[in-house]
């Protein structure tokens, strides 16, 4: 579904990103791991045109997502983005930030907006709490709150940016459980996360980035039991 094809990216002289080769199958939860600098981040970006390569391309559903003129809008309507900072809009209800951009960028009726975004709240486990600002809301509910709102629009794919970081260790659970509902409803994801309790039981494939590579890819059980590389090798026994 997802294609990265010889993907390279440079910040000025640094080489970021090196061929990267990578496919994201349908349905599969991409769990994305590998030590800080490695590029995990600037994978993401580049995916929904947070950032631009150099040269490869970026495919989904065979449409190039890197061309010069493809349109970010669309694109971005494609692919919802969630960090490890919410972003919320401070001044707006949980129900009015789920409700936004389906009305200003999809063009969507007021009420069928908040609709969708009251049963989206509800889906991640926040029907209470429609009417309340992010000010109101726990790191862990704003967190829910932002993932109601990538999917508000509809994506096809869902990209996930160490979205528990941030957060105190007792509010984690709840967000990656609906990360886990996400994935067993069969969202297409990729998720770069530290939880590797995450990665081993919800991730279908895991793939360890390493200074700008492509280092490992495995079915998560091979992975964390008895990696194909030194550099998977090596992961995991700092992990342990
Ligand atoms: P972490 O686990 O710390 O989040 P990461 O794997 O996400 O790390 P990236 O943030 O993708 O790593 O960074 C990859 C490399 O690109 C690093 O060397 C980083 O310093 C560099 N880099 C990232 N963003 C920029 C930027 N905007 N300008 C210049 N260099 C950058
Ligand atoms: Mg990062």
């Amino acid at each position: 579904l997802l294609e990265f094809e010889k993907v390279n990216k440079y910040f000025g002289e640094t080489h970021v990103l090196k061929d990267i080769d990578l496919e994201v199958d349908e349905q599969e939860v991409c769990v994305v791991i590998g030590p800080s600098g490695s590029g995990k981040s600037t994978l993401l970006r580049c995916t929904n045109r947070l950032e631009e390569i150099q040269s490869g391309e970026i495919r989904l559903d065979g449409t190039p997502l890197t061309d010069p003129d493809a349109d970010i809008n669309v694109l971005r309507q494609r692919i919802g983005m969630v960090f490890q900072s919410f972003n919320l809009f401070p001044h707006k209800t949980a129900l009015e930030n789920v409700a936004l951009a389906p009305i200003k960028v999809k063009g969507l009726p007021r009420d069928e907006a908040h609709d969708r975004a009251n049963r989206l709240l509800d889906r991640v486990g926040l029907a209470g709490q429609t009417g309340s600002y992010p000010s109101q809301l726990s790191g862990g509910q704003q967190q829910r709150v932002a993932i109601a709102r990538a999917l508000a629009m509809d994506p096809q794919v869902m990209l996930f940016d160490e979205v528990t970081s941030a957060l105190d260790p007792e509010l984690v659970g709840e967000v990656l459980e609906v990360m886990r509902d996400l994935a067993d409803e069969g969202m297409t994801m990729m998720v770069v996360t530290h939880e590797m309790g995450f990665a081993r039981e919800v991730g279908d494939t895991i793939t360890l980035m390493a200074e700008g590579e492509v280092v490992e890819r495995t079915p998560p059980k091979q992975f964390f039991e008895e990696p194909t590389t030194q550099r998977g090798r090596q992961f995991l026994s700092k992990l342990l």
